[in-house]
């Protein structure tokens, strides 16, 4: 029966595919697909893991103690019998012979449909059994990491079962989408090699970064979708509307065939807007607009150049130390990785945003939305916080990014200041890190140095900023969230989140008149700066400089070749006065 669950809309777009659950619990397990010759072996590699798992729990409930009580045995049994349980095992064999899973997630996949069979039992004792069952595949996905075999990355592996022509049944053309209950930001940079055409969450607000990353991908994407982790079931149909933030479940064949057209007048909007590749970015006025690419990590320069982007305008570094199970990248691992962006942007200029972690971009991704510890993630230690609280993890950073300078452009962005004394402190090390290269004699090249506007207390105090800074940009998506007290990832107050409010538009409206006062360079680098509705009034306010994920560039490259700088400054004056600047948007 055909249903819908409503939720945000991040990425547009239509995706139509059959539902891939994902539990977040399960959330670190590997996702891939396996090439036709490796299916014994994946069954094989759970078969031992199983066995082993078995050979344990006989072996303590052999050596319990004489005085131990009953159930303490009883439930090992119970452990047991999960263990042999053939819904178990052919369920991973179909999953990785059928579709070439590969073992964990086969696993995973099997354990959540048996799971929701448990939810769905009368009696509470057997109910319960879920929990049981639960440990015995964490027992079995703990013990197949000791023992895996390397992750082959999705696209690669579907590449070569494609150009062997290997068991590519009907199954395996099946368009695929993600659906989970929350995705952390870590997982979906390793889902951005897969093969997913939409995914869907049932947490996460419009600038949440599980969000912000979807957008990277440029596929239809929709957060906030309640129960839709709890309602979609394994292999459903379901189509994902991004533009409506809607999910349709099991559609109806005329439903299907609507959003089939929809989907095919979306694909022609986006080849008409790529004739505009190569269009100069200037207003009808003829006044020069700035299209930056916002990118996390260095392979997304290509998606980049590719759209025609002049430069990067926030370089996301914070992607490069996640999920790496606390293991920080050193300084040789994040120079190359910063060169490789300033040599994929072809001499165009790269501005790296030093270390943003903290909030909802937690180091590790298990540790999940909130971190230990912390009363409030958000107000708590996060960005330059974080650094100036680690000064020999902050210096190794200035350096690698001080280094990468010397093979071209680079600006260096500080997010999140707000405070003269931590404005200072971060000068100091940044000529602390230049000295330790010149003590060693090694290359570095010069940076304009820039400070990110998130904090409303920095937009009221833009003379102290600019007396120390060369640049500032203004991170939108902070920027809201602190002004009008709204958590960015929370779903639950994501109807509260509004860019166009009149505080919130007071401070970007005044941040862009004192840089172009001064002379300073200014741009948006918040989600705001790619959404089409708001081109218009942002060029109004004086704002030449905007950075995007490189799939918003073309369509915000439209709207500035329709638009007449100079008209739009006088209206963009009357919506800062207004009580209600959206409705004249
Ligand atoms: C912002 O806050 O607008 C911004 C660009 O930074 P991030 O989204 O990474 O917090
Ligand atoms: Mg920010």
């Amino acid at each position: 029966m055909t249903f819908s669950v409503h939720g945000l809309a991040v990425s547009r777009g239509i995706a139509i595919g059959r539902a891939v659950l994902v539990a977040s619990s399960r959330a670190d397990v590997a996702h891939y697909f396996i090439g036709a010759d490796k299916i014994e072996a994946e069954i094989q590699r759970v078969r031992v893991a199983r066995d082993a798992v078995a050979e344990e729990i006989t072996r303590v409930q052999r050596e319990l103690p004489k005085d131990v009580p009953h159930e303490l045995s009883a439930l090992l049994d119970v452990h047991l019998m999960l263990l042999a349980d053939e819904q178990l095992s052919n369920g991973v064999k179909h999953w990785i012979t059928d579709r070439l899973y590969n073992a964990e997630w086969a696993l995973t996949t099997q354990f959540e449909i048996i799971a929701r069979q448990f939810d769905d039992m009368e009696d509470e004792y057997l109910r319960e059994r879920k929990a049981d069952l639960e440990q015995v595949v964490e027992r079995i996905l703990a013990f197949m990491k000791g023992v895996a075999s390397p992750v082959l990355p999705v696209a690669q592996a579907n590449r070569q079962a494609r150009q062997q022509d290997l068991l590519l049944d009907d199954t395996m053309d099946v368009p695929l989408v993600l659906v989970a209950h929350d995705i952390s930001p870590a997982d979906m940079l390793q889902f951005k090699q897969s093969l997913f055409v939409g995914f869907a969450t049932d947490v996460g607000g419009r600038t949440s970064h599980t969000a912000i990353v979807a957008r990277s991908l440029d596929i239809p994407a929709v957060v906030g979708a309640r129960s839709a982790s709890q309602l979609i079931e394994q292999d459903d149909w379901v189509i994902i509307d991004g533009d409506a933030g809607v999910l349709i479940v099991d559609p109806s064949p005329i439903i299907l065939a609507e959003y089939g057209f929809k989907q095919r007048q979306g694909e022609l909007e986006r080849q008409r807007l790529n004739r505009l590749k190569h269009t100069p970015s200037l207003t009808l006025d003829g006044q020069k607009i700035e299209l930056l690419a916002n990118i996390e990590m260095p392979d997304d320069t290509a998606n980049a150049v590719n759209v025609g982007a002049v430069g990067v305008g926030l370089f996301r570094s914070e992607f490069l130390f996640m999920g790496r199970a606390g293991r920080l990248p050193d300084e040789q691992e994040q120079y190359l990785a910063y060169r490789k962006a300033v040599e994929g942007m072809q001499g165009l200029p790269v501005t790296i945003r030093t270390v943003d972690i903290g909030s909802d971009k937690p180091l590790d991704k298990l540790a999940g939305r909130t971190q230990d510890g912390q009363l409030n993630p958000a107000l708590g230690l996060r960005a330059i916080r974080w650094s100036l609280a680690d000064p020999p993890m902050f210096l190794t950073q200035l350096r690698a990014i001080l280094r990468a300078a010397a093979h071209g452009q680079v600006n260096l962005l500080v997010p999140m200041l707000s405070h003269v004394s931590e404005i200072r402190q971060t000068l100091s090390l940044i000529d602390h890190a230049r000295a330790e290269l010149d003590n060693k004699g090694i290359a570095y090249g010069p940076v304009q140095l820039g400070a990110m506007i998130e904090i409303p207390a920095a937009a009221l105090t833009l003379k102290l900023f600019l007396k120390y800074f060369d640049f500032l940009s203004i991170g939108t998506n902070d920027l809201i969230q602190y002004t009008l007290a709204i958590d960015r990832a929370d779903e639950a107050v994501a109807h509260l989140y509004d860019p166009c409010h009149p505080a919130v538009l007071r401070l970007i409206a005044d941040t862009i008149a004192e840089c172009n006062a001064q002379g300073k360079g200014v741009s948006v680098c918040g989600e705001m700066a790619g959404d089409v509705a708001m081109t218009r009034l942002l060029l109004g306010l004086g704002l030449r400089s905007f950075s995007m994920h490189p799939s918003q560039i073309l369509a915000v490259k439209q709207q500035v070749l329709r638009a007449d700088a100079g008209k739009l400054a006088r209206w963009a004056q009357e919506v800062l006065l207004s009580d209600e600047p959206a409705a004249l948007l």
